[in-house]
C-alpha cells in the first residue's frame, strides 16, 4: 500500500530463487566475536540483492556436494548480503559460540571450505527517500544497517545498536555517530528494549521517518509498540527476529 503523503515506499520484490556454490576465501575478524568473510565462485555471476534487509540462506554440508539437492539437503541459515561484486561475496557473521552450525563454521572453517548460497528470492525495496530514518538492532542487524546506512542523504538519522561490550563495537560507516547500548551479562536485547521504550513522543527521529528495528525475537514487541507511539505505519517500517533465544534454525515470519 502507498501512503499518498509520505516521501517513500517499501516495494516488494521477487527474484528467481538460485543455489550457488562458493568457496571461502577470507576471513576478517573485526571484534572478538564478529567477523567478514569473503566468499568467492563463478556461480556468483549475476548475483543480486535488491534490498538492504534482503537474506539469503546459506547452506553448510559437512562434505562437498554434487546436485542442488544435496545442497538443499544440509543445515542452512538466514544471512544478509552486505557487499558483492561479479564472483565475490562479502558476508558478516556474529560467532555466538559452539552450538550452531553457521556460527561455528563462520569462526573455524579453513579457507578454501565450500558452502552454498540460496536466494535472495524476494525483497522489500525502499523506492524514494524517507524524512528521517531510525534504525535500531543487536549483531546481527549490523549487515542491514550497514546497507541502509549508505542510503541516508542528509535527513535526520538515529542509529542504535546493542552489543555486549565496548570491544564489540566495530566501524560503521554512516553520516550519523553509531549509539552503541551496552547489555553486559544481561540477556541478547534487553539493552536495546530498554532504550526503544524509553522513546517517548516527541524522541521522534523526525518526519516521514523509515524505521527499522531488528535483533533476538523479544524486540518485536517493544519495536511496534515504538511505532505505535511514534504513529509510523507498519508499511513504513521493518520490525523482526533475527534469531531467537533457544531455538537453532529460527525462520523469521515474513
Ligand atoms: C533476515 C535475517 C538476516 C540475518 N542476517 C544475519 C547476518 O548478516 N549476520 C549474522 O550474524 N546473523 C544474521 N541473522 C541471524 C542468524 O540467521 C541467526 O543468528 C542464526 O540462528 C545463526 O545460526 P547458527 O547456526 O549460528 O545458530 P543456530 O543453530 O540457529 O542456534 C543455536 C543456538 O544459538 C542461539 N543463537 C543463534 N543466533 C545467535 C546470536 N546471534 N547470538 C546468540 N545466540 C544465538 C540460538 O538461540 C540457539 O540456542 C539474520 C537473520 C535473519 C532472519
Amino acid at each position: 500500500m502507498t501512503n499518498p503523503t509520505s516521501s517513500f515506499s517499501l516495494e516488494r520484490q521477487r527474484l528467481d530463487l538460485q543455489f550457488r556454490n562458493v568457496t571461502l576465501t577470507a576471513r576478517e575478524q573485526l571484534a572478538p566475536n564478529y567477523v567478514r568473510v569473503r566468499l568467492e565462485g563463478d556461480d556468483l555471476y549475476g548475483f543480486a540483492s535488491l534490498g538492504s534487509d534482503d537474506h539469503m540462506r546459506l547452506f553448510f554440508p559437512t562434505e562437498t556436494t554434487d546436485s542442488i539437492e544435496e545442497l538443499r539437503a544440509a543445515p542452512s541459515r538466514e544471512y544478509t548480503p552486505l557487499v558483492w561484486d561479479e564472483n565475490w561475496l562479502e558476508v558478516e557473521f556474529v560467532i555466538h559460540g559452539d552450538e550452531g552450525v553457521a556460527s561455528r563454521w563462520a569462526a573455524t572453517a579453513p579457507i578454501g571450505a565450500q558452502i552454498g548460497v540460496g536466494g535472495p528470492r524476494g525483497s522489500a525495496v525502499l523506492t524514494g527517500t524517507p524524512g528521517s530514518w531510525f534504525l535500531a538492532g543487536d549483531e546481527t542487524a549490523i549487515p542491514a544497517i550497514r546497507r541502509f546506512a549508505a542510503l541516508i542523504g542528509d535527513q535526520p538519522a538515529r542509529i542504535v545498536i546493542e552489543v555486549r561490550g565496548s570491544e564489540d563495537e566495530i566501524d560503521i560507516d554512516a553520516p550519523v555517530k553509531v549509539e552503541w547500548v551496552r547489555r553486559g551479562d544481561e540477556p541478547a536485547g534487553s539493552a536495546l528494549i530498554t532504550f526503544l521504550d524509553g522513546l517517548a513522543e516527541s524522541d521522534a527521529v523526525g518526519e516521514d521517518p523509515f524505521v527499522f528495528v531488528a535483533a533476538e525475537q523479544s524486540i518485536v514487541k517493544p519495536g511496534r509498540a515504538l511505532l505505535a507511539r511514534w504513529g509510523v505505519d507498519t508499511d513504513h517500517a521493518v520490525v523482526k527476529g533475527y534469531w531467537k533465544r533457544e531455538e537453532a534454525e529460527y525462520h523469521a515470519p515474513h
